[in-house]
């Protein structure tokens, strides 16, 4: 049997509807549901093992991607939402009550800043890009996977079209390391 990496990529990938024009994003409250409307399509879609992504119950995976943090406007029962951890880099915003992470932008001088991390499954509506590899995989151990299993965790993943990878993908690795390069003036600005 193989793993099971995340129930929106388990039966395959669907890939995107190439117009998808943005949907609201509803936590899973039957009372008082937060929703976000998002404008636009998401970019850099993937499936994440880190520890801090929101994920369903006993998912090993979230599925996570980006949108400007412009396109993103609370509708309604936002004062049901905090930020999960004020220190760390993305300032996730998550439900109180249901613990669904609705967006969480990028504020502080960072190649990210200005993009906002959501979870594209609490969408209202299907067609938005598909999810493209997954990032911090060995992370799964650190939630309580066991080991042995990584082998079939990453040949699932590569089977589905979803080549992982233990940090950042390399084209957002590279972007980052661009922007730091930038930086320092080891690459002209
Ligand atoms: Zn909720
Ligand atoms: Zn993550």
């Amino acid at each position: 049997m193989s793993e099971s990496i995340h129930p929106v990529v388990d039966g395959g990938v669907r890939q995107g509807s190439g117009s998808f024009q943005g949907g609201t994003l509803t936590c899973l409250c039957t009372d008082r549901p937060v929703k976000v409307r998002i404008e636009g399509d998401v970019a850099h879609n993937h499936a994440c093992g880190c520890t801090k992504c929101w994920k369903p119950k006993g998912v090993a995976f979230s599925v996570v991607a980006v949108v400007p943090s412009d396109k993103v406007t609370v509708l309604e029962n936002g004062d049901k939402l905090a930020v999960v951890d004020p220190s760390a880099l993305i300032q996730r915003h998550a439900c109180k009550q249901c613990g669904v992470h609705l967006y969480g932008p990028v504020e502080r001088d960072h190649p990210f800043k200005g993009l906002s991390f959501i979870h594209p499954e609490r969408f209202d509506s299907s067609g938005y890009a598909a999810p493209t590899f997954a990032a911090f995989v060995s992370s799964i151990i650190e939630a309580g996977v066991d080991p042995s299993r990584m082998e079939g965790v990453r040949s699932r993943l590569k089977d589905l079209g979803l080549p992982p990878y233990d940090c950042l993908s390399p084209g957002l690795m590279d972007y980052v390391a661009t922007w730091t390069a930038k930086r320092s003036g080891a690459l002209p600005a």
